[in-house]
């Protein structure tokens, strides 16, 4: 590369008189601001005219944009110029209606603008002291989203539990890992942590062993309970049993067991009532990953996946999943905050207040791995202040009917079949073995459609393997979605098998 000239990327000297400038003049700010947001809407307003999924090779970034930061500044207007030349086509648009791939990202005006506080403020709220209204806002709308997912009060600042607002779904799991690790520690002595043995099914979000390394346990300590298609790969409390009796029998300590509400792959439901009896009985952490499905419990009808919950030690779900929140945030609720804390406080002179050592207060980063936190319950609360619980509901349900709606198409061409039954708002199916035999196995025809189905760009699906059955997967839930896309989208579909199989 050597010195290759560019206009404005050498750093020459530093200029003797440094021109003023002030990086957050506010009158500057307006208008750089409101012309963003004119950028945005027009991006959300045309966004149904980009592929869907990204049509760019690896590395396309790199050789358009220059090797060095510009040494002076550019304006606004080419920087906002190469993000539609540069950036937008290496964007794969999760918030284009026909995105129906993995589980979509739901978005909204209020939770924007909320986003737009919480980053206005720049609180930091590492502690009640660092922003009093932050650390009070996240109390005040954790027990609401608790009362609307009528949970008991054992998980709420108005009983004896509390939330907390995480990043994402894989630092709940962390935090009370390592909360239920230390309580089992402090009783059995810390060299004693090659016992410790944690549970979960093998559909279970592969971020949960992350956790576990992360947390030290050891690898062949953790137990993987296999599912199958006659329980809709739900995890079997029997199985559970069975293991736990054998790892006791052979000196091991069960220490955590992982539920899920809505599996990634294929939304399985996970039955708490019988999972918490035996985890109960052998004095286990279960934690409930609910990160999408956790949403639809605010419908009283898909409340009862709830059912057992009071049982658990913690559950944790995801509004920037389902509930029109944007990226990131993970609400985890805990029975015992006492236990989160003592696993992850820390305690540095610099940071030392009288709220705190008074004990009156809540800490949010004795809740969590950082130590700085955004404010990000100010758009929660901007979410549920602005839609009410009635329009987050019809939200749910209307993403619910179109999957319905979609399901009832597939039922209706004999070539397809729904591989598990649909609870949610995913679709799991595929093109039956009987179609073509001539084009190879169900595998390699489904896997052809898929591919020919994205590279037309006009709708983004993805597949799973479970039970070693390879399906596709269609997820209705981008804020945009209308009926009419998920028609358009099943006709496309069609039509890639109508051309599949033409020479069958
Ligand atoms: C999406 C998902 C996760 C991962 O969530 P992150 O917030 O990205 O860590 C975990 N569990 C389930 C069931 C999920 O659907």
């Amino acid at each position: 590369m050597g010195s290759l000239e560019h206009p404005n990327s050498a750093p020459a000297d530093p200029p003797s008189s440094v021109p003023e400038f002030n990086p957050l003049d506010p009158e500057e700010f307006r208008k750089q601001a409101h012309q963003m947001v004119d950028f945005i809407a027009d991006y959300y307003k045309n966004i149904e005219s980009y592929p869907v999924l990204s049509q760019v090779q690896p590395g396309y970034l790199r050789a358009r944009l220059p090797e060095t930061a510009p040494y002076r500044p550019e304006s606004f207007d080419t920087i906002l110029n190469d993000v539609r030349n540069d950036i937008i086509p290496g964007m794969t648009h999760w918030l284009s209606p026909n995105f129906f791939a993995f589980f979509p990202a739901t978005v909204s005006s209020a939770a924007f603008v909320g986003e737009m506080l919480c980053t206005a403020f720049n609180s930091v709220g590492f502690n009640w002291l660092a922003s009093p209204a932050a650390t009070e806002l996240e109390m005040v709308v954790m027990d609401w989203l608790a009362n609307m997912l009528k949970l008991p009060k054992i998980f709420m600042f108005s009983g004896s539990g509390g939330g907390v607002i995480q990043n994402t779904t894989s630092e709940s799991i962390l935090v009370t890992l390592i909360a239920a690790r230390d309580r089992s520690l402090n009783t059995i002595g810390s060299d004693k942590i090659s016992k410790l043995v944690v549970y979960s099914s093998d559909q279970t979000h592969s971020t949960f062993k992350k956790a576990c390394k992360i947390a030290g346990i050891f690898p062949c300590n953790i137990r993987t309970i296999p599912t199958t298609v006659d329980t809709h790969f739900a995890l079997s409390p029997v199985l559970l049993r069975m293991t736990m009796e054998a790892d006791v029998s052979s000196g091991y300590i069960p220490l955590y067991l992982c539920a899920t509400v809505g599996t990634t792959s294929t939304t399985s439901v996970d039955p708490l009532q019988s999972l918490a009896d035996v985890a109960n009985d052998y004095g286990v952490w279960l934690h409930v990953d609910a990160a999408y499905g956790g949403n639809a419990c605010i419908c009283p009808e898909f409340r009862h996946f709830l059912v057992g919950i009071e049982r658990a030690d913690s559950l944790s779900l995801s509004p920037h999943k389902w509930l029109l929140s944007y990226l990131d945030c993970c609400c985890l609720w805990v029975k015992r905050p006492d236990l989160l804390v003592k696993a992850l406080s820390t305690n540095p002179e610099y940071l030392k207040n009288k709220p705190s050592e008074s004990d009156s207060v809540v800490d949010y980063k004795d809740w969590q791995v950082g130590t700085g936190r955004k404010f990000k319950a100010v758009r929660l609360w901007f979410v549920l202040r602005s839609y009410g619980i009635t329009n987050l509901q019809s939200h749910i349900r209307s993403d619910v009917r179109m999957a319905k709606m979609f399901e009832g198409f597939v039922r209706s061409d004999p070539r397809f079949e729904i591989v598990v039954p649909r609870l949610f708002s995913l679709v799991c199916f595929r093109l039956t073995r009987c179609v073509c035999s001539e084009l190879g196995d169900t595998e390699t025809m489904n896997r052809k459609l898929l591919e020919w189905v994205n590279l037309t760009g006009q709708v983004y699906m993805t597949h799973t393997i479970v039970g070693g059955m390879y399906m596709l997967r269609f997820a209705v839930g981008t804020t945009l979605t209308e009926e009419r896309h998920v028609i358009a989208a099943w006709e496309l579909i069609r039509g890639g098998v109508d051309k599949i199989l033409k020479g069958c």
